[in-house]
């Protein structure tokens, strides 16, 4: 746990007290100051008390007696609508910061590497942890991402954070400086937080307007938003720019349009390593992530051999295309992250032969964006408050059967993928849903999944 000097015997408001508000909380009454934490939630509240923290009201407390506001990240504090307690801190002139500037602050000889983009923040951050790991380099990984930032290791000038970064902890830091950032990309995602798409692209770039004299930037292409933030980003000469494009050949960058990159940022195009042939690496998403830690990694002083050893054994994140068992020769793939129809298309991409087990509670859209997927589809097994709405997008285009449970639908569908002993049959969880109806989380649900999967095995035999 990181020491934050700056603020020993002083009082730090701290709202929030999830998994980031309550490490940081921790933090600081371990340095020596004095800790009013708040939550608008009755059960994190009391969870709070609990675990010994000092409560204080922060609507009514007099906040021009505290230094510092940290603020969780997951509160909404301007969009939709203003928050009271943000709106009494401005009114004060106390700005909102979040734990990843206290970290910042606390050991500022560290590396700082940022990585954001609205998808694969979380693979490409453990990817590049993974290749300063494979070189001997002291790292801490965490943030948006597993460990919260103030629960990392305190780390020297011999370490690296390496931290996702989501667009709301973007908004509230102050001072903290990167030496490596990391753009990959920009979706429609989070609108109403930010005030509509340009509010969130433009905090995805504050990224930049962060970085030390000579740090680097790795700035994915493939979208109009990111070329914008490329193109405002290269024009700074302090910078080393870095384009990544895995649609087409980046001259002075790293690309990878048919699987293979290709670093040329010293003009010479080199081709380093077939991206087609990692495993945990599945899909031309995958390929952008793999190639932004490739740039990353390098920036960071890694050598080519051993960024290229990393990649090939990057043993992959759970819930994200994870493989979790072969049966009878079908793949039984766990990729609960997909919560939406964007994410269940990357995945669907992958795979020519799909047992799909998709449902739960829909987003907007639904899943007809899909539908030029849906040749891939053998059947789809359909389970939670979805299934009937996506029965009717499928009908007459794909085989459905209505589920109800998780469950059922793995049983189902692992009978049918055995039974009909297709080559390069997958039974894939990425259900195009949130969880909650009947999960508490992705993370649960693809838990489950895995419980179901192992036990077939066991009971079947794995090979
Ligand atoms: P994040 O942390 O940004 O949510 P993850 O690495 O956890 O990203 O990946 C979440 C999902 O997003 C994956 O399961 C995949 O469907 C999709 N995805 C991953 N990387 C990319 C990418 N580079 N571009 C587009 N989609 C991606």
């Amino acid at each position: 746990m990181a020491i934050i000097p700056f603020l020993q015997g002083k009082t730090v408001a701290v709202m929030g007290l999830g998994k980031s508000g309550t490490a940081t909380a921790r933090a600081l009454a371990g340095s020596g100051a004095t800790v009013w934490a708040w939550d608008d939630q009755e059960a994190a509240r009391r969870a709070g008390r609990d675990s010994g923290l000092t409560l204080k009201d922060l609507a009514t407390a007099d906040l021009s007696a505290a230094a510092a506001l940290v603020w969780s990240p997951g509160i909404p504090h301007t969009w939709p609508q203003p928050h009271p307690v943000a709106e009494r801190a401005r009114r004060l002139g106390l700005r909102l910061i979040c734990d990843i500037e206290l970290l910042s602050r606390a050991c500022p000889a560290a590396r700082y590497i940022g990585i954001t983009g609205t998808n694969g923040k979380s693979t490409t951050t453990s990817l590049i942890a993974h290749c300063l790991a494979a070189a001997g380099q002291v790292a801490a990984a965490g943030g948006n991402l597993g460990i919260p930032a103030l629960d990392l290791p305190a780390l020297a000038a011999d370490g690296s954070y390496v931290l996702e970064l989501s667009s709301y902890q973007l908004e509230l830091l102050d001072q903290a400086r990167f030496d490596i950032a990391v753009h990959l990309n920009i979706s429609p995602d989070h609108l109403s937080r930010h005030g509509g798409l340009a509010g969130y692209a433009a905090a995805k770039a504050s990224l930049f307007s962060r970085l030390k004299p000579g740090a680097t930037a790795v700035i994915g292409v493939d979208d109009d938003h990111s070329r914008d933030i490329f193109r405002q980003v290269a024009a700074d000469r302090q910078l080393r720019t870095v384009p990544l494009s895995v649609q087409s050949r980046m001259r002075g960058g790293i690309s990878a349009p048919d699987g293979i990159l290709i670093d040329d940022c010293d003009g010479e195009a080199t081709a380093v390593i077939d991206l087609t042939t990692l495993a945990t690496l599945p899909g031309r998403h995958n390929w952008q992530n793999a190639c932004a830690a490739y740039a990353a990694a390098r920036a960071a002083g890694i050598d080519i051999d051993t960024i290229r050893r990393a990649l090939a054994s990057f043993p992959g994140l759970a819930h994200r295309q994870e493989l979790v068992a072969v049966i009878d020769g079908v793949a039984f793939v766990n990729d609960s992250k997909a919560t939406n129809a964007d994410a269940a298309e990357k995945a669907l991409n992958c795979y020519d032969a799909v047992y799909w087990l998709a449902g739960g509670q829909a987003k907007e859209g639904g899943i007809t964006a899909l539908e030029y997927l849906f040749p891939r589809i053998i059947k789809a097994f359909l389970f939670g408050e979805a299934a009937r709405q996506f029965a009717a997008t499928l009908a007459g285009k794909a085989a459905v059967e209505q589920c109800g449970t998780l469950a059922v639908a793995v049983a189902r569908a692992a009978g049918a993928a055995r039974a009909d002993r297709r080559p390069g049959a997958v039974v894939l969880l990425s259900p195009a849903c949130a969880s909650w109806d009947q999960f508490t989380s992705f993370e649960h649900r693809g838990e489950v999944f895995r419980q179901l999967v192992t036990a077939l095995a066991g009971r079947d035999g794995a090979a």
